[in-house]
């Protein structure tokens, strides 16, 4: 078979997954059944070529009620369960996530224009961020001893109640699993809201989780707009805490809305990330991973290194070598197992991504590679492709310099020494990730100490270990995820204080 008899092949793979979705309009799961609902429906369109995966249903304000009871009402118990039993559905729900994933894979490419080479290995993470915390249920209640002379403190933890989980577009099946995992883990109930703009996959995932047995009303799904639907989530008086990953923006309402019910935010936001590349630096190593960090995952992916900071005395050569790999980036159908860079998630998004072209030019910078649609013969004109693109000769004040483009589009800055390249990467309103390259042990240290994100690499890319902290700072968010970092936010902690003997008691009124 040549690769687009492959190509066929897959897609035609992909569409008998798909012909579900177009039959019937996507609605919800609550309390363990299906709701079809009754709310407005909206279109969703395939990034890939335009076509009409399905409708879906907008949860109303009556529904998502529905659905932070049945989370209520499923809290007691699923609370009171031994938390062995709980890794035990955790661990089958990794295992079924584990037997479909290349179903759960190729639906995501084509909701999302995700390239099959990041999405197979996704749906992967998704099992693995399962068997993590479902690992550490049991011992997720398990505190501090805190002994005075007089009491026997001991600290133990407890959930919350039910949590309002909301995920965004971009690879969402694995921020879906990476929000649930602890929340289940920890003896929380569920509402889960995915994006409007690719819902499919947290429909498999809704049902991979009943299926293992996870009892009916522990996690719910509702689909719908985020102003409505979402906003009645984050509302409702049941919820004791919501989960989002998304916009800065969004994430300011978020707390907005909660606020009147006191809600526990946590908000994993946007980023401007730097990637810091000094002169005694492993250059070959450095460029591999500045060109994967920014232009794998359609640099749609809040980690990505969109700012490059490269120092001035090896600028030029760098810049020349970059420039060369970006202009050979495949951009393709995101079922070809060639391609690295698929079509933005929805044309409104592309829109965004191709106006950074004129804001670029206008402020002064230069286009050294790409910066318009992708038009070839063998890709739909429907489809939203762009062509990786490099900016040149910025400055820190420009919006490409400031603002989250979320494509696959670099900034490049130079800098002098190290105390510039510090102040270059902190002058931005975010604080999600930093990367830098050098030599130097000491200025390893030094910038990471110096530099305001949440989560820093040296001499390497994006590599995740599930028990380290993962967060912003500043406009990028609220709180952490990993680890028992997520037990810490669905999970109250509770002192108990044991007098040990008679201590003195102060006697009023006697
Ligand atoms: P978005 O904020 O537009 O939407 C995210 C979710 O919020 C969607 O489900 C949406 O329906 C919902 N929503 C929108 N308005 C709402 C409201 N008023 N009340 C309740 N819910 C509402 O974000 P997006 O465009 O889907 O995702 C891209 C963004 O996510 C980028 O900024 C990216 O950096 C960020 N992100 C951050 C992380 C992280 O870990 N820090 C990870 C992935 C993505």
């Amino acid at each position: 078979m040549t690769i687009s008899d492959k190509l066929a092949a897959r897609i035609a793979q992909t569409q008998a997954h798909l012909a579900r979705f177009r039959d019937q309009p996507l609605g919800h799961l609550i309390g363990g059944q299906s709701v079809s609902g009754t709310g407005e429906l909206f279109e969703n369109r395939s990034p890939v070529d335009g076509s009409l995966l399905g409708m879906v249903r907008s949860a109303t304000g009556a529904e998502v009620a529905q659905a932070c009871e049945a989370a209520r009402d499923a809290f007691p118990a699923w609370r009171a369960l031994a938390g062995s039993e709980r890794r035990r559905i955790l661990h089958r729900i990794a295992d079924l996530i584990e037997a479909r994933a290349e179903e759960i894979a190729l639906t995501e490419c084509i909701d999302t224009g995700q390239a099959w080479r990041f999405m197979s290995k996704a749906a992967l993470r998704g099992a693995e961020n399962y068997r993590f915390f479902a690992d550490r249920a049991p011992d997720a209640a398990n505190g501090l001893s805190l002994p005075t002379d007089t009491h026997l403190n001991y600290t133990t933890r407890q959930p919350i109640g039910p949590v309002g989980i909301i995920t965004p577009w971009n690879t969402p099946f694995m921020l879906s699993t990476w929000k649930i995992a602890p929340a289940l883990a920890a003896g929380c109930t569920v509402v889960h809201k995915p994006a409007e703009w690719s819902p499919l996959s947290a429909r498999l995932l809704a049902e991979i989780m009943l299926e293992a047995g996870l009892p009916g009303g522990v996690v719910n799904l509702i689909n719908g707009i985020g102003e409505t639907t979402g906003k009645a989530l984050t509302e409702h008086p049941d919820i004791k805490a919501v989960a989002f990953i998304g916009e800065s923006r969004t994430g300011g309402l978020i707390m907005a809305q909660g606020a009147p019910t006191l809600k526990r935010v946590h908000l994993e936001l946007g980023g401007k990330n730097p990637v810091i590349v000094f002169e005694d630096a492993d250059l070959d190593r450095a460029l591999d991973a500045v060109v994967f960090m920014i232009y794998s995952l359609n640099g749609e992916r809040c980690t990505s290194s969109s700012r490059l900071l490269v120092q001035r005395s090896i600028h030029d050569a760098f810049v020349d070598r970059l420039a060369d790999r970006v202009a050979r980036l495949k951009v393709g159908h995101p079922l070809d197992p060639d391609t690295e860079v698929g079509p933005l998630v929805h044309p409104r998004h592309l829109d965004k991504v191709l106006s950074y072209t004129g804001i670029a030019q206008a402020d002064g910078a230069r286009v050294a590679v790409g910066g318009a649609r992708c038009q070839r013969a063998d890709l739909s004109p429907d489809g939203c492709y762009v062509q990786p693109t490099l900016f040149i000769d910025a400055s820190a004040g420009m919006r490409i310099a400031r603002e989250e483009i979320f494509g696959p589009v670099l900034t490049v800055l130079p800098f002098d020494d190290e105390a510039q390249a510090v102040a270059l990467a902190n002058d931005v309103p975010y604080g999600l990730a930093g990367y830098l390259w050098t030599g130097d042990v000491g200025r390893a240290n030094r910038v990471s100490l110096a530099m305001d994100a949440g989560m820093i690499w040296v001499n390497s890319e994006n590599v995740r270990h599930l028990p380290t902290p993962f967060g912003g700072m500043k406009a990028s968010g609220i709180g952490r995820d990993g680890g028992d970092y997520s037990f810490d936010f669905y999970m109250e902690t509770k002192n108990v204080a044991l007098a040990l003997g008679n201590h003195k008691i102060q006697r009023l009124g006697v």
